[in-house]
């Protein structure tokens, strides 16, 4: 056997796009927002997670352009020696005043900041109490926990999961865990999937019982729930109580990085301990000015987000009052859930080539029966482009026998 061989009879990603129904890596030329250039096709953009459409905002272009300018195009180290600018000081000054927090540490992104915390906190005989639909970054800072350092001595693994967003589950999970044994809750804060919230009160209330520590990844929930966007414990009034807060700025922020906010001491041990900080380059000037300048346009425009939830909110009731099975909660994201691989791929094909793009997820993505055409909005979105991906959904719909 060759390690090669299973990527040879790896064909069906080739299948799918023989028949043209291969919903990815599809490249995009132009992007005003909420309305991208697709191989030549001009389509509405029902799937980004540009919350506020602030990517082609002009402060926000400005503010890279100008910081290419000053600073050059990348930082060519870690922070820990070469790679820090004042830049990113200022950004983490921001955040930590933005959520109310001592102090903030900027990732490279989103995805390594959970591989930054989990593992550097989460120890031998320690453990991660983790959502079984977190996001795949959370998933994977819980296997180098459990990989490196968090098994016990009576065998019992450093990571478990409970049930999605079930604070029985998770307690009845937890209250089989050693007493003495420090523990950290993980959980999205806006599942990236389905739009929920998670149930962060209950979550406090088990957290309290049993002594343990919460980490929400909020990359769906800044500048989308809470106040003036300040994210899911905003959004519950339950900010001193939700210990670390990380998020991204690859959506709301119109840039590339990540950041988690919490308490100084935490925040000083992440950044003298966490491989994904230490060992990889800082973020670029580009990107930090970029999310600076969208902190900015966040805290002097929150009208934005009402935008954004009042677009969100007409999709839902559009897409609920045509017969489609959506998602209920109150995000940006809506799911339009179909339930079928096959019916989600064709469904796909005919609403780009009717010019709305959103996104395809199917299994093992999604759990079976959940295939769905995952669609999000920005602020941007004008009352035209929500009409037409009604219209276009409506017509799909009807032809493919999904409503009637
Ligand atoms: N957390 C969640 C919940 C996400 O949805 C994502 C991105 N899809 C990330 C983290 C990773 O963020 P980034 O794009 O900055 O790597």
């Amino acid at each position: 056997m060759d390690l090669f061989d299973k990527c040879r009879s790896f064909t069906r990603a080739d299948e799918t796009k023989a028949l043209g129904l291969y919903p990815y890596f599809h490249a995009i030329s132009e992007n005003e927002g909420p309305v991208v250039m697709i191989e030549g096709r001009k389509v509405i953009m029902a799937g980004s997670n540009n919350y506020l459409g602030l990517t082609a905002h002009p402060k926000v272009k400005e503010a890279a352009a100008q910081a290419v300018q000053k600073y050059g195009t990348g930082c060519s180290g870690s922070r820990y020696l070469t790679g820090t600018l004042d830049l990113h000081v200022e950004l983490e000054g921001r955040l930590a005043k933005f959520f109310g927090k001592e102090d903030c540490l900027l990732y490279s992104t989103g995805y390594q900041t959970a591989q930054g915390i989990i593992p550097t906190l989460v120890q031998r005989g320690e453990f991660v109490v983790s959502d079984k639909d977190n996001h795949a970054c959370i998933v994977a800072g819980n296997l180098m926990a459990a990989g490196a350092a968090s098994y016990i001595d009576d065998g019992q693994q450093g990571v478990v999961r409970y049930k999605h967003n079930d604070m029985k589950h998770l307690e009845t999970v937890i209250s089989k865990l050693p007493v003495e044994a420090p523990k950290l809750i993980v959980s999205d804060g806006v599942f990236s999937t389905s739009g929920e919230i998670v149930d962060l009160p209950n979550m406090v209330r088990v957290a309290k019982k049993y002594n343990a520590k919460i980490l929400v990844d909020d990359a769906h929930a800044v500048g989308v729930i809470g106040k003036g966007g300040r994210g899911t414990a905003s959004h519950y009034g339950l900010e001193k109580e939700t210990d670390l807060t990380m998020g991204t700025f690859s959506k709301t922020f119109a840039s590339l990085g990540g950041f988690v906010v919490g308490d100084r001491p935490v925040v000083n041990y992440l950044k003298h301990h966490a491989p994904a900080l230490i060992f990889s380059a800082s973020p670029t000037p580009a990107s930090v000015a970029a999310a600076l300048a969208a902190l900015d346009i966040l805290e002097k425009e929150p009208e934005r987000i009402d935008r954004l939830m009042n677009n969100a909110r007409t999709m839902r009731e559009g897409f609920k009052a045509m017969g489609f099975r959506v998602g209920e909660h109150d995000s940006a994201v809506v799911p339009v859930i179909i339930g079928d691989t096959e019916k989600v791929l064709i469904m796909w094909k005919l609403l780009f080539e009717s010019g709305v793009f959103v996104n395809a997820f199917i299994r093992p993505g999604v759990p079976p029966g959940m295939e769905m055409l995952r669609t999000s909005y920005m602020a941007t979105h004008e009352a035209e482009h929500l009409d037409k991906i009604l219209a276009v959904f409506s017509a799909v719909g009807k032809k493919l026998g999904v409503i009637n």
